[in-house]
């Protein structure tokens, strides 16, 4: 099954404590769609300005995503700058440029409107539910956000959870929605807002994951020696999460699907954190994810005692 996804398409430009990157190939919508693309057909729907690079069109169309739904507009393409500080333990925005984002209004295409798995990935609420408002029957639909939304758009959001499935979003952004320092009662608080499924991402500590009807499971984080480039690594996870369930869970989402696809997630945001950009995604296979998969599988196994 097919999975639709929307966000930013970005040229980002990256400062680590030994590395320096300008106009990167960057974006929400980027990172997810060609980590759903491992597992499902993609969907695409954003905008891009007159300067964006043919390569990367030419790499989306080669990763089998339908670019129908993506706006190329005069202008500059969306631009952000992000700086990472010491061991990759705090990230500061430089800038953000937001060129023919400014003026973004997501259209869907007539064979779009069906698509039975939604990621409504990092943008401001209001286009998220945008792109709802053209959809017929959806099967999950799951958004992202950021605690820029929270802060500037928070109305716009709460009237976004009841009208999805799943919501994904970081421990600082659990809490300052919900203003519950707890993570496990921020999590049933973002429940009560409307989505049946919460999950938290804690970065390099893993992810918790929710249901309303009182589910719970918790995953670390694939343990890595060496990360080089955080950037996109919640929206790969969440790219992976859905590109999962659209090739698995077709028949309807369950826990354990859900549990699958949270571990699928962790798997390809280790990869994409490995190298900039886009780097590392593009060197891996779906083999590569499942020896992947099976040995962060081997490694998080334990017994259980009667
Ligand atoms: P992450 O590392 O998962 O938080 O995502 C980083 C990506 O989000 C970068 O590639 C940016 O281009 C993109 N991004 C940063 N700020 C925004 C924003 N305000 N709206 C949409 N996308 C953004």
């Amino acid at each position: 099954m097919s999975v639709l996804v929307v966000g930013s398409i970005a040229l980002d430009s990256i400062k680590t404590p030994v590395h320096d990157h300008v106009d990167l190939l960057g974006g929400s919508a980027s990172y997810a769609a060609v980590a759903a693309s491992f597992f499902a057909p993609v969907r695409l729907v954003g905008i891009v300005g007159s300067d964006f690079p043919q390569e990367h069109l030419g790499y989306f169309q080669g990763r089998g995503v339908d670019l129908a739904g993506l706006q190329v507009a005069e202008g500059r393409t969306f631009r952000w700058s992000g700086e990472y500080h010491e061991n990759f333990a705090s990230r500061t925005t430089r800038s953000t440029d937001l060129g023919v984002f400014e003026r973004f209004s997501p259209e869907l295409p007539g064979t779009y409107r069906e698509t039975p798995f939604v990621l409504l990935g990092n943008i401001g609420p209001g286009l998220q539910s945008q792109v709802l408002d053209q959809m017929g029957q959806r099967e999950f639909v799951v958004a992202d956000t950021m605690n820029l939304w929270i802060d500037i758009a928070r109305d716009e959001l709460l009237a976004l959870l009841p009208r999805i499935d799943m919501l994904v979003l970081n421990d600082e952004e659990a809490r300052q929605l919900t203003g519950e320092g707890n993570l496990v009662r921020a999590g049933r608080a973002l429940m009560a807002l409307g989505p049946a499924f919460v999950a938290v991402k804690k970065g390099e500590h893993g992810c918790l994951l929710f249901s309303k009807a009182g589910d719970y499971f918790t995953v670390g984080a694939y343990p890595l020696e060496e990360v080089h480039d955080p950037t996109g690594a919640g929206d790969s996870f969440v790219g992976a999460l859905v590109g999962y369930l659209a090739a698995h869970a077709a028949g309807g989402v369950d826990f354990a699907a859900l549990r699958r696809a949270v571990v699928h997630g962790t798997v390809v945001a280790s990869f994409n954190v490995e190298a900039f950009s886009f780097d590392r995604l593009r060197a891996i296979d779906r083999a590569a994810i499942d020896r992947r998969y099976r040995e962060f599988s081997a490694m998080s196994h334990y017994e259980r005692i009667a």
